[in-house]
């Protein structure tokens, strides 16, 4: 092919840098050495507007904090916690527009306020809509999993899988968390559910679940973050998580891999990997790692080497779930940058990007279906085939569907109708929904601000619950018989 040919999107390898936080006042006198420590940095996390004060110094003009701080109090659905590796990323040196850093005051807060990581990890008030801040449909546990547990915080959905949730905190609070029902503190617009066992019985319960239950091949171990569960504790779990006969598969969810790479490189969790990695090889097990991360600024070379160095004491793969956002990463070029970013030089598979979750206030950062499919195919054929990412939707009471496996769609409604390959706990209690969870239809909804203007008018006339849901079921049924006639 030749060289001069145009192309949509242009690879460059980019070469990783660790932004320096000296730019920031607050951490002008900050060492190498305490930047590097898992402690310092937990120790430093941002909470609050004061401390995010703290840290900015005048670099930030006042607005700012006040339209974040009417959004911790009127839409917040997870609190604020930042590490300052994840602070450090924000406005970092590859993504000023000119020579040099953007001007205190206004020139600053503009970069803030467009700034990819900022935008999910530290939303404000005026980020998100004010026509339809939710859609009718968001629900605070949107897939559902609570209702599939079959012990504490084991959700049993698929056939051969489960999801073990630790704990509920993580390292780092995600604005958009799909957990958000469950992780993190109460905000003033959510009170939490709370794990309510002690850690070693539902730890218990969760094992004697797995060896009940020998169909469950793959086990998803997650939370919140793994990384706060104490490393002793986590190994010990692993370790008789081992020793259930049918798992072949475990999978490590943790986005402090990017969020604290410092945590994952300690010295007494580098060789407590490195003794789950031997066990779990010389049993046949997969040991993976799945890390979370939206933007190609959030990788740096200490994020990088947090990777390999997973991958140097035996982790079999580690591997990239980003969600996809408007705002974030909603290009072909930023997608396509952050997967390079993962695998040129940490050694990180781009494995899938989620659709942002239908919870409450998260339509600012929802993509339609149709954007979605847009991207999926526009990403494709420049990674090699094991790295190209597959876009999809967790489609309640189904699962994930890759977003072109759509059975009709609605275009008009914005509302997409899925089928499902197998049953999940929720019917099994019922003869009749188990005999019709394979031939039904499972409705996703795209934000009402992305469709036409009849759309929305549709919406606006008939928001409720119920009748959104009647007319979705008689839309689907109708559109499968004209498809065949
Ligand atoms: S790290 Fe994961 S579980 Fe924790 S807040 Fe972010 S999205 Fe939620």
């Amino acid at each position: 092919m030749s060289v001069g040919i145009e192309q949509p999107y242009v690879y460059r390898h980019r070469e990783l840098v660790e932004p320096d936080w000296t730019r920031f006042p607050g951490w002008r006198t900050v060492t190498a050495e305490d930047w590097a420590s898992a402690q310092w940095q937990r120790a430093h996390c941002v909470k609050n507007v004061k401390q995010l004060h703290e840290v900015m110094g005048d670099l930030l003009d006042d607005h700012f904090y006040a339209d974040l701080e009417r959004d911790q109090a009127e839409r917040a659905t997870m609190s604020m916690l930042l590490p300052p590796q994840m602070v450090n990323t924000m406005v970092s040196e590859g993504t000023w527009p000119g020579a040099g850093m953007p001007g205190v005051g206004e020139e600053f807060t503009r970069a803030f306020y467009a700034d990819p990581v900022r935008r999910y990890m530290l939303p404000v008030f005026s980020d998100r809509r004010t026509d339809w801040p939710s859609h009718p449909h968001a629900t605070r546990d949107s897939l559902h999993e609570h209702d599939m547990w079959v012990a504490e915080g084991l959700t049993h959905r698929y056939p051969t899988k489960v999801l073990a949730e630790l704990l509920s905190t993580c390292p780092q609070y995600c604005g958009h968390c799909t957990r958000m029902d469950l992780v993190g503190n109460s905000t003033r617009v959510v009170d939490k559910l709370k794990l309510e066992g002690r850690p070693a019985d539902r730890y218990a319960a969760m094992l004697a679940y797995l060896h009940q239950t020998p169909q469950v091949r793959d086990v998803v171990v997650s939370g919140g973050d793994v990384a706060n569960v104490p490393w002793h504790n986590l190994e010990a779990f692993l370790d008789r998580l081992l020793d259930v006969e049918s798992v072949r598969d475990i999978r490590l969810a943790t986005k402090a891999l990017m969020g604290l790479p410092q945590h994952w490189l300690q010295s007494d969790v580098v060789e407590g990997v490195a003794r789950v990695a031997a066990k779990a090889r010389s049993r046949g097990v997969s040991l993976a790692i799945h890390t979370h991360v939206n933007s190609a600024q959030s990788v740096t070379p200490l994020v990088a080497r947090a990777a390999r160095t997973m991958l140097e004491a035996g982790v079999r793969d580690v591997r990239n779930q980003g969600v996809l956002m408007r705002g974030v990463n909603d290009s072909t070029k930023q997608l396509l940058d952050l997967c390079f970013a993962l695998q040129d030089d940490a050694m990180v598979t781009p494995y899938y990007f989620y659709m942002c979750d239908m919870i409450p206030f998260s339509e600012h950062w929802r993509l339609s279906l149709a954007e979605a499919q847009r991207l999926q195919h526009s990403i494709m054929g420049y990674l090699p085939g094991f790295a190209t990412p597959r876009i999809v939707c967790d489609v309640p009471f189904v699962g994930k569907r890759w977003v072109h496996q759509v059975d009709h769609y609605d275009m008009e409604l914005g509302m997409s109708f899925w089928r499902k390959n197998y049953r999940t706990q929720l019917e099994a209690a019922d003869p009749a929904s188990t005999e019709q969870a394979l031939s039904r239809d499972y409705v996703y909804y795209d934000p009402i601000h992305t469709l036409a203007p009849e759309g929305q008018q549709w919406w606006r006339e008939h928001g409720d619950e119920d009748s959104t849901h009647a007319e979705a079921v008689r839309r689907a049924a109708a559109s499968r018989e004209a498809s065949l006639v």
